[in-house]
């Protein structure tokens, strides 16, 4: 497991710098949500770590506060969209569960029933 690096290519590092547009909803010292590009649900809100990691181990292995960082942002949005008490929390980690982007990010889905389990 590797320190991190800030990645000139990394897509969420430049919605995080503003260098590529995103709708943020929610943003603090360390951690900053905006809705995903292909929503999942009514509402479907990716946080991520301001710092570049790959993954969610990594976050809470290098900077375990930011990891609860991510999780108490992921409530407030939650609580801002009014889903009540039911909402779904993922982090996608590795090729295979699907992770697509290696920059940490905290799915947030809520708006709809959701089934368990997931695909
Ligand atoms: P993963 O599949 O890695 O768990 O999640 C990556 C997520 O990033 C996907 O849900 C995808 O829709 C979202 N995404 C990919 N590119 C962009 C983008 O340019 N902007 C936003 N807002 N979301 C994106
Ligand atoms: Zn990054």
């Amino acid at each position: 497991m590797s320190a991190p690096e800030p990645s000139a290519d990394c897509l969420f590092c430049k919605i995080v710098a503003g260098e590529i547009p995103a709708e943020i909803v929610h943003a603090t010292e360390t951690v900053v949500a905006f809705r995903d590009v292909n929503p999942q649900a009514p509402t479907h809100v990716l946080i991520v770590p301001r710092s570049h990691y790959a993954n969610a181990a990594e976050v809470a292995h290098w900077e375990p506060t930011t990891m609860s960082e991510l999780v108490g942002a992921a409530a407030a949005v939650a609580d801002k969209e009014a889903f009540g008490d039911s909402y779904r929390l993922v982090f996608n980690t590795g090729p295979g569960a699907g992770q697509t982007v290696f920059h940490a990010h905290l799915h947030l889905l809520g708006g709809r029933p959701l089934t368990w389990p997931p695909g």
